[in-house]
C-alpha cells in the first residue's frame, strides 16, 4: 500500500523499524525514550544530535537559533506577529498564495497592521508571484509567504524578492527538508514536522538571533521566542518523542539519501512522473497549478466529473493507492509525494492514472 496523505504523512520505513526496535528500551538508557527526563544526559544528546543534523543539512550558521516547539505550524501564525509586529508601529506584508497563507493573515490581523501585497485569490490560487507582481514597503516589520501551499499544490521555486532590511519569513511546513535552502536569506523559517520531518507534535523554528530581542515581555511566556532560545527549547518540556524521531529522519536524509540536493532530485523525479501523466491526458486530468508553480510535494488535479472522481479514488484505493482525495475545501485529487514516498509509489500512481485515463477518457 502507498499512502499519499498530505500529513501526517509517510515516514521512511527504516526509521520506523529503528523506532520499533528501540521503543521498549533505548540502548544504553534502560528505558523507552518516552520515559526519559528531558533534562537527562541521554535525551539532551538526542536533541543536540537532531539539531546538529538539521544545521548540517541546511547549512545553518550560529547566527540562527533552531527551536523545537509545540502548537503546530498554526501557533506560528500567531507567534510571528506577536513577537515581530505587535507594538512595532510597522506593517507586516503577506504574499497570499493559498489556504495556509490566508489563515496566517487572519491570525496576524489580531496583532497589528497587515498588508496583503499580493493575492492569487482571483485565479483560485493556481500560482505564485514574480517580483514584479508586488512591492514590499522598505520599513515593513517582515515579508511573509508560504513556500508550498499544501492544499492547492503551488510552490515557490525560489525565495521571493525582499529588501535586505526586511526580515523574510517562510512557512515551509510542507516542503521543509525537501530541497536545499539558503537560510541566510531568511529572518525566520518554520515547519511542522508531520510532512517531511517526523511525527506531528514538534515544529522547527529557525530564527535569526537579532530578532529574538523583539518580543515584548508581557506576552505569555510560551509565545516569546527568546524564552525558548535562551533555554535551548527547554523553557518547558519539549515534545521528546517527536524530536527523537525527527533526529532519525535527519540522519536518514544525511546517510541514506546523501543530503538535500540528492533528496531534491529524487523529489523532482517523483513529481515529474505524475505531472507527465497529467500533461499526457490534459483535458481529462485538469491540473490545478500553473506549470511553473507546480509543487514537487503535492500534485493537485481534478477530473471531468464527480462520478469519475469518485471512481478514481475508489479504484486507486483497491490498487493500494490511498488517501488521494483532495482537501475538503477544494475537492479534486491531491497526491502528496513527500521525501519518504518511494519512487515506486509515484510510479505506481502514474501507471494507474495512465490506465484510468485510457479506460475512461
Ligand atoms: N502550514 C502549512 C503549509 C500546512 O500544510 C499546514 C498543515 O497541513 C499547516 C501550516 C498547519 O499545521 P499544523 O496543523 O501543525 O498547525
Amino acid at each position: 500500500v502507498f499512502n499519499f496523505s498530505a500529513g501526517p504523512a509517510v515516514l521512511p520505513v527504516s526509521v520506523l523499524q529503528e523506532v520499533q526496535d528501540e521503543l521498549l528500551c533505548l540502548p544504553g538508557a534502560g528505558a523507552s525514550v518516552m520515559e526519559l527526563s528531558h533534562r537527562g544526559k541521554v535525551f539532551i544528546e538526542i536533541m543536540e544530535q537532531a539539531e546538529a543534523s538539521i544545521r548540517s543539512l541546511l547549512g545553518i550558521s550560529d547566527q540562527y537559533a533552531v527551536l523545537f516547539l509545540q502548537g503546530g505550524a498554526a501557533l506560528q501564525f500567531s507567534m510571528i506577529p506577536a513577537n515581530l509586529l505587535r507594538d512595532s508601529g510597522k506593517s507586516a506584508q503577506y504574499l497570499l498564495t493559498g489556504a495556509w497563507g490566508k489563515k496566517a493573515i487572519g491570525e496576524a490581523k489580531k496583532e497589528g497592521t497587515v498588508d496583503t501585497i499580493y493575492s492569487a485569490a482571483e485565479s483560485n490560487f493556481d500560482r505564485v508571484p514574480t517580483s514584479s507582481d508586488y512591492q514590499v514597503k522598505d520599513d515593513a516589520a517582515y515579508l511573509y509567504y508560504c513556500s508550498n501551499e499544501t492544499i492547492q499544490g503551488v510552490q515557490f521555486q525560489s525565495e521571493p524578492a525582499c529588501p535586505d532590511n526586511v526580515p523574510l519569513i517562510s512557512d515551509a511546513s510542507s516542503d521543509f527538508l525537501s530541497r536545499p535552502l539558503d537560510i541566510d536569506k531568511y529572518g525566520l523559517i518554520y515547519a511542522c514536522a508531520q510532512k517531511n520531518a517526523g511525527p506531528a507534535g514538534v515544529t522547527v523554528v529557525i530564527i535569526r538571533r537579532d530578532l529574538l530581542a523583539k518580543g515584548c515581555d508581557k506576552l505569555p511566556g510560551y509565545l516569546l521566542y527568546r524564552n525558548h532560545a535562551e533555554n535551548e527549547s527547554m523553557w518547558n518540556t519539549p515534545p521528546t518523542f517527536p524530536i527523537y524521531v525527527l533526529g532519525k529522519v535527519a540522519k536518514w536524509l544525511t546517510n541514506d539519501i546523501g543530503g538535500l540536493a540528492a533528496m531534491e532530485s529524487q523529489n523532482r523525479e517523483k513529481a515529474k512522473l505524475l505531472y507527465d501523466v497529467i500533461d499526457k491526458h490534459a483535458g481529462f486530468y485538469l491540473g490545478h497549478a500553473q506549470v511553473d508553480c507546480r509543487s514537487t510535494m503535492n500534485a493537485t488535479f481534478n477530473l471531468p466529473s464527480e462520478d469519475l472522481l469518485a471512481s478514481f479514488v475508489a479504484e486507486a484505493s483497491k490498487n493500494g493507492l490511498q488517501n488521494l482525495k483532495g482537501h475538503r475545501s477544494v475537492g479534486g485529487i491531491r497526491a502528496s509525494v513527500y521525501n519518504a514516498m518511494p519512487r515506486e509509489g509515484a510510479q505506481a500512481l502514474a501507471s494507474f492514472m495512465d490506465d484510468f485515463a485510457k479506460k475512461n477518457g
